[in-house]
């Protein structure tokens, strides 16, 4: 993993000031990454701090947590900041589900939260590159059909 992390930003309506808070915070720290965040997540998160550098995908009902789960499967992501709203049933759950799955198949940093968000970013591996992720090894998976044949 680079020194340099590429960051996921999410947060359900529920969350969204939360993560705001924490994201402005923490933005000495946050500035020196590449960030990635949901549509409306991303729109409030640069008005709040307008000097960070966001990328903006599509909002995440309309297929922004599909980006960022594809963006895990291709390995452009290392770790994902996603506070979500236990308490609101959420139209796109399935895109949840998707999206913390990938994060769990991949073995990237998965901070659901505040609190988790707190000790990743105060980790002394947050701004080293010397830390190698175990990568799961789905090669059996993969060859399954052939064995079966
Ligand atoms: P949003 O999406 O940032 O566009 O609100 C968040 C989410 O995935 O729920």
């Amino acid at each position: 993993m680079q020194a340099r992390k590429r960051i996921g930003l999410v947060a359900h309506d529920g969350r969204k000031q939360d993560l705001s808070e924490w994201v402005k915070f923490n933005e000495g720290t946050l500035s020196r990454h590449e960030l990635w965040a949901t549509g409306t997540t991303g729109a409030m998160l640069t008005a709040a701090c307008p000097s960070l550098k966001i990328g903006r995908l599509k909002s995440g009902p309309l297929g922004g947590d599909q980006q960022l789960g594809a963006m895990i499967a291709e390995g452009k992501l290392d770790v994902l900041v996603f506070f979500t709203d236990p308490m609101t049933a959420q139209p796109h759950d399935v895109d949840v589900k998707a999206l913390t799955r990938l994060s769990t198949v991949y073995n990237i940093v998965l901070a659901l939260t505040r609190t988790t968000a707190d000790f990743v970013i105060h980790s002394p591996l947050f701004e080293r590159g010397d830390y190698h992720p175990v990568r799961p090894d789905y090669a059996a998976y993969i060859r399954r059909r052939d064995e079966g044949a």
